[in-house]
């Protein structure tokens, strides 16, 4: 199906000024097809299971598979990798080790960093001086970026100029970065904003957009969560933007077993066949107005391979409340979990043998898998009775 539909220019798209860039062979921007991208959820590592990953994703047509890099061990991995699949178009994530970038770039064809993992490392450097270092590997290397702006992870001194405005935070920090690049006269790259609500995926890259209508986009809704509900907060998101013009390749971010991730381009497809068609889904009535269940789709990072069965038991056993308007996340890992959990009224985040639980910000403890859904059960049942004295309405 890879490139069969135009998915642009037709009477239900509106056409796109974005310039067009290359990701090896595949083109995104202009009058290019929107590109359709997933992510290995397995450890790099792991090469039988990333490899399989990889399979799974190319059966299903990816135009581009994202593999995440932490460490030099995981550089290694990915070279083996190469070796299997030579064509393949890929794209890196740096996560919070942007030192790899040289060792990285030859292997891959797109580089993603996230601005606000910069400060991390090399705490003596400026952004600007380790923006460069990523720029020049990547123009060695003929590989584009992605400037990958989260809601999770914005770049602390943005979150603190912009308290009030999370989506001008990550908008402000998106534009910034471009203009960057722009001086350093690198041009093959786009920008993504992506939030966990639709409303602000909608909102962020429409008023990107409206900025900087030259830059491509990839859109996306991050940690949407199963099927079927992060499948319709993505169609709302993907609906309201590309049919305006704006977006030039997508991820859908589905919760799912790893055997089943090629559904994410499948789901992608298929919603844009939808938007090309005129086929626009209207929003059920009430959707996310009782519980929703936030879920990060796993990657490398996840820490247990319960994960996902952890998402859905979750989900199974909160059916009970579902009329109570409050937000349950879980996420499968140290290193976002903690601060994607923070908005949530509760909270799991999962560690290699326990999983950790919070209300808000605050912290309530640590507990084992076979643990964890008994203590959220009582956290809901206490947060009902506190929230909701009068039944669903809040107190
Ligand atoms: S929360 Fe962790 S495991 Fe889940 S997608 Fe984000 S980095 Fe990966």
């Amino acid at each position: 199906m890879k490139g069969e539909y135009p998915y642009r220019n037709t009477k239900n798209m509106k056409p796109r000024k974005t310039r067009k860039i290359h990701i090896g062979k595949v083109e995104i921007g202009g009058s290019a097809p929107i590109a359709v991208q997933s992510m290995a959820a397995t450890q790099t590592q792991n090469l039988e299971a990333t490899a399989r990953q990889i399979e799974i994703l190319e059966a299903a047509k990816a135009d581009v598979i994202r593999i995440a890099v932490d460490s030099e061990q995981d550089v290694e991995a990915l070279r083996a990798l190469r070796q299997q699949f030579p064509d393949s178009v890929w794209s890196v994530d740096l996560q919070e080790n942007y030192k790899l970038a040289p060792i990285v770039a030859p292997l891959v064809n797109k580089i993603r960093y996230n601005p606000g993992h910069l400060f991390h490392l090399e705490k003596e450097k400026t952004i600007r001086e380790k923006v460069e270092f990523i720029v020049k590997a990547a123009k060695e290397n003929d590989c584009a970026i992605r400037i990958g702006v989260n809601c999770g992870s914005v770049d602390p001194d943005y979150k603190e100029r912009y308290k009030d405005d999370s989506v001008e935070a990550m908008v402000r920090s998106a534009v910034d970065h471009c203009q960057m690049l722009d001086e350093m006269g690198f041009e093959n790259y786009c920008v993504s904003l992506k939030d966990s609500e639709s409303q602000k995926v909608i909102e962020a890259n429409q008023r990107f957009s409206k900025e900087r209508p030259d830059v491509p986009l990839h859109l996306g809704v991050t940690e949407a969560g199963l099927p079927p509900e992060g499948i319709i907060k993505t169609r709302i998101a993907l609906e309201q933007l590309i049919s305006a013009g704006i977006g030039d390749t997508i991820r859908v971010s589905l919760t799912l077993p790893n055997e089943d991730k090629g559904q994410e381009i499948q789901v992608g497809r298929e919603i844009l066949k939808d938007i090309e068609e005129g086929r626009f889904r209207s929003v059920p009535e009430n959707f996310l107005e009782g519980l929703n269940i936030i879920a990060c789709p796993s990657c490398s990072r996840v820490e247990n391979d319960k994960f996902v069965d952890l998402a859905q038991d979750v989900r199974k056993m909160t059916e009970y409340a579902e009329k109570y308007k409050l937000t349950i996340a879980v996420m499968g890992c140290r290193v976002n979990g903690p601060g994607e959990t923070d908005d949530a009224d509760l909270g799991l985040w999962c560690g290699p043998t326990r999983v950790n639980l919070k209300k808000g910000t605050e912290t309530l403890g640590s507990y084992s898998y076979e643990e964890i859904l008994g203590q959220l059960k009582k956290e809901i049942d206490q947060m009902i009775l506190d929230k909701f004295p009068l039944g669903v309405g809040p107190a």
